[in-house]
C-alpha cells in the first residue's frame, strides 16, 4: 500500500545523494518533496507539516557536523527514519493483560471496518500464544454478524458466546455482560467482544458502544479502522475517541490499494498506538504492529524481521535454527535451502505478499516482478529442484548442458525453465549475500542496508564482516564457487 510513498521517498533521497555536498537549501528541497509525497498519500495536513518541520529542524541542526561527514545523505536518511518511527507511535505496544483474568478486549468501529474478521484473528493469535480466548457476539445489528463470528470462531478453533441470533434482535449490552461472566466461570483468560458498527458515525452507535463499555469495563478498547477510507479514517477515529474512547488501533485492509495516509496519521492525531494490522480476509493475514518495521517498509528497507518471524512459524524448529546458524556463520544460501524455504512458504500463504517484505520490494524492477509473480511457479520450481541430485542443489554451478537436459526431462519442464530457475536462484543468492554483509540493495539509498534498525531475526553480520570488499574473481566456476562460498 505504500508503493507510491516509498517511490517518492526514494526519489527525494536519490536527489539528495546526488548533491555532492549537502547544503541548507538541499534539505529544504528534500523536505518539500517529502511533504508533497505525504499529502499525496492522504496523510493529514497537520501531521505532514509537523513531520516535515521536525525533519527539517533536525537536519539543519545536524548540518555543521554533516559537513565533515562523508556520508551526509545517510545521516539525513536516519533522521527521516527516526521521525517516521516516531509518528507511527514510537515503541510497539501490546495488549496489557489484566491482573485478574479475564482480560476484556472490546472492538469498536464502523460497520464493515473488519471487526468481526479481526475478532477471529485476535482469538487465533492469542490461542497460538497459549491463551484461552472466548469470542462474544455482541454485534446484534449487522445482518449475519453473529453467524459470521461463529464461523470465524470455528475456523480459529475457539469457543464463541452467542446466545442471540442477532439481525436486530436481542440486547447487546446483556450479551456482552453475560459473555464476560461466562468467561470468568469457564476460566477463559481473554474475552474479545465484537460490537455493532453503523455505516457512519451516529449518536445511537456511540451510545450502544458506551453502554457496552460501561457494562464490561474493558481492559483494552481497540478501535478497528479500514485503512482504505483515507482521510475519513482520521475523522472517524477522532469521533470514536471523543465518543467512546479507545486504547489502541487496529488498521485493516492494509493489503488493499490504500495510500497509507491513515496509518501515518492516526497514531499521531489520536495519540493512541496502532497495535494490530490486518492484511487480508484469512485468519493468518494478521500482524502485530511495529512502528520501526513499518517505517522500514515505507522507506523501502523491507521488513526482514517480520519475514523471519513468519518463516520461523512455518518452518519446523530445526529448519529455522539450522538456517539461522548458517546465516550467522556466513554460509551460503543453496538450492536446498531454497527448496526447504519454498516448501515452508507454501504453508505461509501468498508468496508475493511475503516477497513484498524484502528490502527494495517497492523499487520499480522488483515491484514489476512481484506483480507478475505466478503462484503456480512454486509447484514448477519445486519439480525442477527435486529432479536435481543433492550435489547439484548444493553446487548449482556444476549444472552443465547435459545435466540441465536431464533435469528438464525428469521434471517435465523445458530446459529454458531450468535455466531461468538457475539464473533467478543465482540472483537471490547474490542478494542474500549482499544483505548478510550489510550492503545496500540496488535502488535504495546508499547504506540503507547498514542503517536499518535490526533486532534479531535472520540477519546477522558474519564474524568477519567486510562490506564492499572487492575480490578478484576466478574465471573457473568451481574455483570461484570455492572463493565465494
Ligand atoms: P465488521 O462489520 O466491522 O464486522 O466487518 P467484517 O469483519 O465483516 O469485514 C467487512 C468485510 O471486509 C468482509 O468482507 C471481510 O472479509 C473484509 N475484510 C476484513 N478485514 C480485511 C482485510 O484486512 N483485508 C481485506 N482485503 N478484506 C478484509
Amino acid at each position: 500500500m505504500f508503493d507510491s510513498l516509498t517511490g517518492k521517498f526514494a526519489n527525494a533521497f536519490t536527489a539528495l545523494r546526488n548533491r555532492g555536498r549537502i547544503g541548507s537549501g538541499d534539505i529544504d528541497e528534500m523536505c518539500g518533496e517529502i511533504r508533497k509525497a505525504l499529502l499525496d498519500a492522504d496523510v493529514a495536513l497537520a501531521v505532514a507539516e509537523s513531520f516535515v518541520a521536525k525533519v527539517n529542524e533536525r537536519a539543519q541542526a545536524a548540518l555543521p557536523d554533516l559537513r565533515q561527514s562523508t556520508n551526509q545523505s545517510q545521516a539525513i536518511f536516519a533522521i527521516v527514519n527516526e521521525e517516521l518511527i516516531s509518528i507511527l507511535g514510537g515503541a510497539a505496544r501490546r495488549i496489557r493483560l489484566a491482573k485478574n483474568p479475564p482480560t476484556v478486549i472490546m472492538l469498536a468501529g464502523l460497520q464493515g471496518s473488519g471487526k468481526t474478521t479481526l475478532a477471529g484473528k485476535l482469538a487465533h493469535y492469542f490461542k497460538s500464544q497459549g491463551d484461552t480466548p472466548l469470542l462474544v457476539a455482541a454485534d446484534l445489528q449487522r445482518p449475519n454478524a453473529v453467524n459470521q463470528l461463529s464461523v470465524v470462531a470455528t475456523n480459529a478453533k475457539v469457543p464463541v458466546f452467542a446466545p442471540e441470533v442477532g439481525n436486530g434482535v436481542g440486547d447487546p449490552i446483556k450479551v456482552a455482560r453475560d459473555g464476560v461472566a461466562f468467561a470468568r466461570e469457564k476460566f477463559h483468560n481473554i474475552v474479545i467482544v465484537d460490537t455493532a458498527g453503523r455505516l457512519g458515525v451516529d449518536i445511537e452507535l456511540m451510545n450502544e458502544a458506551k453502554a457496552i463499555r460501561d457494562a464490561v469495563n474493558p481492559d483494552e478498547i481497540i478501535f478497528v479502522v479500514d485503512a482504505m477510507i483515507g482521510q475519513d479514517a482520521v475523522r472517524t477515529a477522532q469521533a470514536f475517541l471523543d465518543g467512546v474512547g479507545f486504547d489502541g488501533v487496529a488498521l485493516t485492509k492494509l493489503d488493499g490499494d490504500a495510500k497509507g495516509g491513515a496509518a501515518l496519521s492516526i497514531a499521531k492525531i489520536t495519540a493512541r498506538p496502532i497495535m494490530f494490522v490486518s492484511t487480508g480476509e484469512k485468519l493468518q493475514d494478521f500482524d502485530l504492529f511495529y512502528p520501526d518495521r513499518m517505517a522500514s517498509r515505507i522507506l523501502g528497507m523491507g521488513d526482514i524481521q517480520s519475514l523471519a518471524e513468519q518463516a520461523k512459524q512455518a518452518f519446523d524448529g530445526d529448519t529455522a535454527a539450522k538456517l539461522e546458524a548458517k546465516f550467522a556463520e556466513g554460509d551460503d544460501f543453496t538450492l536446498e535451502d531454497f527448496l526447504e524455504q519454498m516448501q515452508a512458504m507454501k504453508k505461509m500463504g501468498s508468496m508475493s505478499k511475503l516477497l513484498g517484505m524484502l528490502p527494495g520490494a517497492n523499487s520499480g524492477a522488483m515491484k514489476k516482478q512481484l506483480e507478475n509473480f505466478d503462484e503456480g511457479e512454486i509447484v514448477r520450481t519445486q519439480a525442477i529442484v527435486q529432479s536435481m541430485t543433492p550435489s547439484e542443489r548444493r553446487e548449482p554451478k556444476i549444472l552443465n548442458g547435459s545435466r540441465r537436459l536431464r533435469i528438464a526431462n525428469g521434471s517435465g519442464r523445458s530446459v529454458k525453465e531450468v535455466n531461468s530457475l538457475v539464473d533467478r536462484f543465482s540472483a537471490a543468492q547474490k542478494m542474500m549475500r549482499t544483505m548478510r554483509n550489510g550492503g545496500s540493495i540496488p535502488g535504495l539509498p546508499v547504506g540503507v542496508g547498514n542503517s536499518a534498525p535490526q533486532s534479531g531475526g535472520l540477519r546477522k553480520p558474519p564474524p568477519n564482516n567486510l562490506p564492499n570488499k572487492k575480490k578478484s574473481r576466478s574465471g573457473n566456476p568451481a574455483k570461484r564457487a570455492q572463493e565465494e562460498g
